[in-house]
């Protein structure tokens, strides 16, 4: 980041706008939105300017620059079409030590104006640092077509609520979640249409509801696999809304920007094999923070329901009479499959689809490995890659065809993003010479060409050569690295 960006307080501060076309009208109209008090120094002006200099809105000095008018100003915008005079603008502007902006010229300025999502006192600056203005524009357009245009009446009126909700509910998250209420609620619809009256008795309920002391509550969340895109717009609402996050290893770290800043942080990762936080202690932790009277978001990689221990925070948390909610996530099989265009089900062929856990703690995975196996069943196996031998031994003495297609997906819609088709003969291999680690997900029974379809070019194959009885190969790897790009 190279422009750092701030709002400026204008009121009553003196504003210079130096030239007299039409790009000056345009700084001159923007600056009238503030209380500042603009003079403009033209030998020349558009007839829009002059009529405004006649209403007293601008003061207009109808002369060539000279550096001494720079002198009081708060800001100096020099628009004179003259590159010349613009610069003895800017010159005048940095010997002072004032911002000043000269308009298409970032090298003369010191600073640059933002494109400008108008709804004050709500405003939106955007910036690309001059890098791809059209892309700013194209985030403006957004922006204006998702903040309903009055959204500044509901603003101004929370600005005059303040004082009377600050003295109704000292208690801050209190507040902070009765804000929230009126600022996303039927107060909100209310003030937007206008419905004076109706806003004001919701405000006296919402008032009397947020005095009596709220309760935690926790969300489990589930966060996906790893890109933030894929999160629900609930799980965005929860993560906004959340006093206090727990988190758990896999979430990745890029989601928790979109929390507030002001939320507390307890990462308890279960790192395989390294330091964790137990399950227990984790369960104490969300009842404690709930009890505080905190808004826990609880959050978890995928889907919490699918190998995330949720039961037992569930169970926890509905033992100490806490509320809980499930927010669903998009689970790794579902996340991985859908990188590679990987059917998970496939008409008269695959009528069944299965998750499966490849941890354990002893060799046993408790797997009815026969079951798994069976026509037209395929199935996605989690926490496996650790296991792969134990999981390949089982299936191949259970009958399965040592041809099965196997697909791993490592790290799956993150950067470090790796998936590889082999066979089931070969997983073992495979997963030790590519090495393949947490977390990843290994499909059992899918195939691109039994779907009719190409395997991806980002996907690796992976086939470990057969040796022919005489030949002693040297190198009987075939691990043809396409991709990993
Ligand atoms: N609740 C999670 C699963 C947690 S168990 C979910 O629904 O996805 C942890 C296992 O999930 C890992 O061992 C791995 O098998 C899988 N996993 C999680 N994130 C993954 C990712 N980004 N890529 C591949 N596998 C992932």
């Amino acid at each position: 980041m190279r422009y750092f960006p701030v709002f400026a307080d204008l009121d009553n501060a003196n504003v210079l706008v130096v030239g007299g076309g039409e790009q000056a009208a345009q700084k001159a109209r923007l600056l009238l939105k503030t209380a500042a008090r603009v003079k403009l120094v033209s030998d020349a002006a558009t007839d829009e300017l002059r009529q405004l200099g006649k209403q007293g809105a601008i003061a207009i000095v109808a002369r060539r620059f000279e550096p001494a008018d720079a002198e009081d100003a708060r800001f100096i915008f020099a628009a004179t079409g003259d590159r010349g005079l613009d610069r003895m603008v800017a010159d005048a502007a940095r010997a002072r030590g004032l911002p000043v902006n000269v308009v298409d010229a970032p090298e003369l300025s010191t600073f640059i104006m933002p494109a400008i999502v108008d709804r004050a006192p709500v405003t939106v600056a955007i910036g690309t640092e001059g890098a791809a203005p059209v892309l700013a524009r194209e985030i403006k357009t957004t922006i204006e077509a998702l903040l309903p245009a009055n959204l500044g009446a509901l603003a101004s009126r929370a600005q005059s609520l303040r004082k009377l909700v600050a003295k109704a509910i000292p208690d801050a998250p209190a507040r902070r979640r009765l804000w929230e209420r009126l600022l996303q609620g039927p107060f909100r619809r209310a003030v937007l249409s206008g419905e004076a009256a109706e806003a004001d008795r919701i405000l006296g309920a919402e008032l009397e509801g947020a005095a009596t002391p709220a309760g935690g509550r926790v969300a489990l969340v589930g966060c996906g696999p790893g890109d933030p895109d894929l999160l629900t717009l609930k799980a965005l609402q929860r993560l906004q809304e959340a006093d206090v996050l727990v988190v758990d290893r896999l979430v990745n770290p890029q989601v928790l920007d979109y929390a507030r800043r002001d939320a507390e942080r307890i990462f308890v990762g279960k790192v395989p094999g390294g330091p964790s936080t137990s399950q227990a202690e984790i369960n104490r932790i969300l009842v404690r923070e709930a009890r505080a009277g905190k808004v826990v978001a609880r959050l978890k990689g995928g889907d919490p329901l699918i190998f995330g221990r949720a039961a037992e925070e569930m169970a926890a948390l509905q033992r100490a009479g806490i509320p809980v909610e499930v927010v669903p996530g998009v689970t790794a099989a579902h996340a991985c499959a859908a990188r590679i265009g990987l059917p998970m089900t496939l008409r008269e062929r695959v009528r069944q689809f299965s998750v499966v856990t490849g941890a354990t703690a002893d060799a046993d995975l408790g797997l009815d490995w026969h079951a798994l196996i069976a026509k037209g069943a395929a199935f996605a196996i989690y926490m496996g890659v650790g296991n792969a031998p134990v999981i390949r031994r089982n299936l191949l003495a259970a009958g399965a065809d040592p041809e099965t297609p196997v697909v791993v997906v490592e790290n799956g819609t993150r950067e470090a993003e790796r998936a590889v088709a082999t066979s089931l003969l070969d997983l073992t291999d495979c997963v030790a010479q590519l090495e393949l680690a947490h977390p990843a997900v290994i499909f059992v029974g899918l195939d691109w060409s039994d779907a009719g379809l190409e395997q991806p070019g980002a996907v690796m194959s992976y086939r470990r050569q057969r040796q022919p009885a005489k030949c002693q190969a040297h190198s009987n790897l075939n691990a043809s690295a396409k991709a990993d790009q």
